[in-house]
């Protein structure tokens, strides 16, 4: 007698992945005319399978167009392709953050190896250093941060990381039957790190050389300024660690992190520097502040950034008015929280 079915096989990654998609808002088409693709209304259209290479996957494929977003911010969900220029090389950095921040995300769950992309640039994957984030100088690296921090935020949380932990817990059941050849046979288990933050994915880092660990005065223990507990110098260092901060290559706190530096009656920078200061008092109040140029206070110099693929800083922050600067500029604390407050707001701290 014939046999009707009343379910179907589906690839247990691909409803996990279309599922995510779905909860951010985007449906995703199979069509053998596109590899993959947005139009900027909420359809992604992704290659039919026949389409695709051996080590392609519909799920490796929506979690890489997803990276692009995040790369690209939420304004890209309204445009095609994200807004990338696809015709040219133009937008070859934003591919690299986008591969950085895939990077990243991947292997918090083990799955770096599993979720390779496949494309031309699988070269540029393959080559990245052990931390893709390490050299805060290039372009794609403060962009491919940016978007690790929207990562954390609506629409794609909670689905992003929801998905990424029952991609790691179906690979991580495969990994155990899979063949050497099969993608699944490279899963590997995170190392926890004792503050629950990810791993640094390089050896030899401690929280002793990191820039946010903070000394504890007296019997206290040093804290972390990222984690906000106590730590231990001996710790290896997770995912944020950083080498010693320079405010030169850095520039946050002068420039779009905050809007506006105060300036009291009693700053000497109004007398002797006037040219740099503003009056945005009403009514007879005065309301000193520093002069800003676009984004940025008019003191801050030099942060030119190359036109090339990277996006390269070449040019070092200065202050040219650092020796008459106000109180508030004083104040301000390397390594404080409002400094990494500040480094988050321009993508150059996790
Ligand atoms: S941010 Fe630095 S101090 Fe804090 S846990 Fe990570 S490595 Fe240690
Ligand atoms: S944000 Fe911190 S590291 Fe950056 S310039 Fe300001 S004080 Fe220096």
């Amino acid at each position: 007698m014939a046999r009707t079915p009343t379910h179907r096989y589906v690839d247990p990654l691909a409803e996990v992945w279309l599922g995510a998609a779905a909860r951010i808002g985007l449906r995703v088409e199979r069509s053998p005319h596109a590899y993959a693709s947005t139009d900027g209304a909420g359809t992604m259209v992704i290659g039919s399978p026949e389409t695709l290479d051996a080590d392609d996957s519909l799920a490796q494929m929506i979690f890489h167009e997803l990276c692009h977003s995040l790369v690209q911010g939420e304004a890209s969900f309204a445009t095609s392709d994200w807004g990338l220029d696809n015709i040219s090389d133009d937008d070859s950095w934003r591919e690299h953050a986008t591969l950085r921040l895939q990077r990243v995300l991947a292997r918090r769950y083990g799955l770096d190896s599993f979720f390779a992309p496949t494309t031309e640039y699988r070269a540029f994957w393959d080559a990245l250093p052990a931390d893709p984030l390490a050299d805060r100088g290039d372009g794609s690296v403060i962009h491919a941060i940016a978007g690790l921090r929207r990562a954390a935020r609506p629409p794609w949380a909670p689905a992003l990381d929801d998905a990424l932990a029952a991609t790691a817990v179906i690979v991580a059941a495969a990994s155990t039957w899979s063949e050497a050849t099969s993608l699944a046979h490279a899963y590997h288990v995170p190392p926890p790190h004792p503050t629950g933050l990810p791993m640094s994915p390089v050896a030899g880092r401690t929280c002793a050389g990191c820039a946010w660990r903070v000394a504890g005065a007296g019997e206290k223990k040093p804290r972390c300024r990222q984690a906000d507990l106590a730590i231990d110098d001996t710790w290896p260092g997770c995912e944020r660690w950083e080498a010693a901060l320079d405010c030169q290559t850095c520039g946050a706190c002068c420039r779009e992190a905050y809007g506006a530096v105060v300036v009291s009656a009693r700053d000497l920078v109004r007398t002797k520097r006037p040219d740099y200061v503003v009056d945005r008092g009403a009514g007879g109040a005065h309301r000193y502040e520093l002069r800003r140029e676009g984004e940025r206070c008019a003191g801050l110099h030099g942060g030119d950034v190359s036109r090339d693929g990277a996006r390269r800083l070449i040019g070092r922050y200065q202050c040219v008015i650092y020796d008459d600067r106000p109180r508030t500029c004083r104040d301000f604390t390397l390594g404080s929280a409002h400094c990494l407050t500040a480094r988050r707001r321009v993508g150059l701290s996790l």
